[in-house]
């Protein structure tokens, strides 16, 4: 490996801030490895709530919605925290204002709990799924991108980095594009930021988590929402997110129908039901989806505060908070071509053990490296093999990406600083079998 003084000083810094990490690592893109300033972080802030009382000690998070903001070029304000990706996706599109008959873009290669959280909404809300086609290599095509917002799309939602495969997606370029259609871009960037360049895609939103490539804690997602509009808000509204619109009138016109089997209370009661059942209905709701809020007990604060959950682990966020200030002192663009290289390794001394071959293109440039097995082998077993010698490996199942994955794959995600001879090591475990 050639390894350029750029490339060789992440690796060293990466590894000299971790007095421990588990032997022959490789599963960044599953959970890595926090550094000793983190965990000291999250430790020195449970100490400091038992000392002083958990509200009291509530720790300022201003500096690390500043760090994680800057990775993006976006303001504090922009920055939600909350508990995974997942539930980070789920705030955002769960409480989007979007009509029956709204069209939202996505691949098939989405991440699978997007998936079925937009196969879910577009049952209940009425809202259309419209494929954004792939590449034979699973890359997003620009132009049939440009087409299908020609033809109109309301949204469009985009893995940058898959969990399934390691094509890195070309999000700046359909950031540019859904920017001069005026159609909102939401990119999920759990597997990119800190991997990848993520600056310069322009998204309206990006959904995030601490434990993967960032090296936080586990327990944390986050949002970064640059473009927040009206039409943006959690369907959970929180104390610390909404305001009261009048509250002498919190029951509003509804408030007849609560206890009482008056005909309001019927109707109010029957059109609960009907939503429930026909996701067409939503339309027809007292609460249009298609605008504002009118009519509604509450209103969101300014700013990404609105998505944020605010009972919380508190001490995993100010650990964010530090990993990230650490991925700031590294240098990304220099953590991005170390991983790059690593990434280009591992695919060349990989692909062809065992009968093993790299899914993705061998000089992608990530360190997201998926491999198939031959047919007389299997992720599952190959990963229990590298177990047995000491190599934590990664395997995808199918339901991942259900409508992109075949079969299962084993997924090698080295953090930076990771020596050659692991990846020679699991070379051999992938030719003994
Ligand atoms: C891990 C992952 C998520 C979900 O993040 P969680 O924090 O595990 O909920 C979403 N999208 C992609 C591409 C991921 O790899």
């Amino acid at each position: 490996m050639t390894v350029s003084p750029a490339i060789g000083r992440v690796g060293a810094a990466w590894r000299a801030a971790r007095s421990v990490t588990p032997a022959g690592h490789l599963d960044a893109a599953g959970c890595n490895v926090p550094s000793d300033r983190v965990l000291d972080a999250v430790t020195a802030h449970l100490r400091r709530e038992r000392e002083l009382g958990g509200y009291r000690a509530a720790p300022d998070l201003t500096g690390a919605r500043a760090s994680l903001a800057a990775l993006v070029d976006a303001e504090p304000g922009d920055v939600a925290f909350l508990e995974s990706g997942t539930e980070a996706m789920a705030a955002l599109l769960g409480g989007w204002r979007l009509g029956p008959g709204s069209r939202v873009g996505c691949t098939r290669a989405e991440y699978g709990s997007t998936f079925m959280l937009l196969r879910r909404l577009a049952a209940r809300r009425g809202w259309r799924l419209i494929e954004l086609p792939l590449d034979g290599a699973g890359r997003l095509d620009p132009d049939g991108l440009r087409a299908r917002l020609r033809s109109s799309l309301d949204l469009v939602v985009l893995s940058h980095v898959g969990s399934h495969h390691g094509v890195v997606q070309p999000a700046a370029e359909a950031g540019a594009l859904c920017r001069a259609a005026g159609v909102p871009f939401v990119l999920d960037v759990c597997q990119s930021l800190g991997h990848v360049e993520v600056r310069g895609t322009e998204a309206s939103a990006y959904v995030g988590t601490s434990r993967k490539w960032l090296a936080g804690p586990r327990g944390v997602g986050f949002l970064i929402i640059p473009g927040l509009t009206d039409t943006m808000d959690t369907l959970a509204p929180t104390l610390a997110g909404h305001i009261w619109n009048d509250p002498s009138e919190p029951w509003g016109g509804l408030g007849e129908s609560w206890g009482e089997s008056g005909e309001s209370g019927k109707s109010w009661n029957s059109r609960l039901e009907s939503w429930g059942d026909r996701g067409s209905s939503w339309g027809e709701s007292p609460e249009s989806w298609d605008g504002p809020a009118v009519g509604e007990a509450s209103r969101p604060v300014p700013g990404a505060a609105r998505f944020e959950t605010s009972e919380a682990a508190v001490a995993a966020r100010a650990g964010l908070g530090v990993a990230v200030r650490e991925h700031h002192e590294l240098g990304p663009p220099a953590v991005h071509a170390h991983l790059a290289e690593l990434g280009r390794t591992a695919r060349g001394l990989l692909d062809g053990a065992g009968g093993w071959r790299v899914a993705e293109p061998l000089d992608e440039p990530s360190a997201l490296v998926t491999l198939s097995p031959p047919p007389d082998d299997t992720a599952a077993r190959a990963a229990a093999r590298a177990d047995e010698a000491s190599l934590l490996v990664g395997v995808v199942p199918v339901a991942r990406a259900p409508l992109h994955l075949r079969e299962p794959v084993l997924r090698v995600s080295p953090p930076p600083g990771t020596p050659v001879e692991t990846f020679e090591a699991l070379a051999r475990v992938l030719s003994t079998h």
